[in-house]
């Protein structure tokens, strides 16, 4: 039984399953699906938890060869086109070009700078939107972008500094005025 079978048959049961980090699962069934399904589930729990904390290969069951999206680690991957994410009205003007085809996640590895955080990086100042799957590379809404700049970029997380440790200095060319985008 392949780990998206075993996810369909616990959902066919009226049930759910979702990742818990670092090596648990949550399941929730009604009790007579439970004695069916439970001896299956914890032989497969490993393969089930590798399937549920990567973003899917391939399209999404509609077909969508689109971007995968989760609010957290222990979130469920969603299909970019089948639900929007949650926090849709940041992400205005967003292509799947600027999203280059990598899994997003709308939550900030521990340590670096939250979703909505300003950070200064060599493209110029902007607000935090996303990491990437890593969370090496970080999605950004540029505050100021220069004539021709795509608004929303990925830079290298390593050459991202937050606002909170970030030292205004005249002479750095990557400073610009902080001002917050007219909403
Ligand atoms: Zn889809």
């Amino acid at each position: 039984m392949s780990p998206a079978d075993l996810i369909r048959a616990v959902e066919r049961a009226g049930g759910s399953i979702r990742y818990r980090p670092p090596d648990g699962l949550a399941v929730e069934l009604p009790r007579e699906a439970m004695a069916e399904l439970a001896p299956v589930l914890r032989e497969y729990k490993k393969q089930v938890i590798e399937f549920l904390s990567r973003p899917p290969d391939g399209p999404c069951p509609a077909g969508h060869a689109a971007y995968w999206w989760r609010l957290a680690e222990d979130d469920p991957w969603h299909c970019g086109r089948c639900e929007s994410d949650p926090r849709a009205a940041q992400w205005a003007g967003a292509t799947l070009a600027d999203l280059a085809g990598r899994p997003l996640v709308l939550a900030a590895p521990p340590g670096f700078p939250a979703i909505r955080e300003w950070v200064r990086t060599p493209l110029g100042w902007g607000s935090v939107l996303a990491y990437s799957g890593g969370g090496g590379e970080l999605f950004l809404r540029l505050f100021d972008p220069q004539p021709g700049q795509r608004p929303l970029q990925w830079v290298p997380t390593a050459q991202a500094v937050s606002e909170a440790a970030a030292e205004p200095m005249a002479s750095d060319s990557a400073a610009q005025p902080r001002r917050r985008p007219i909403p």
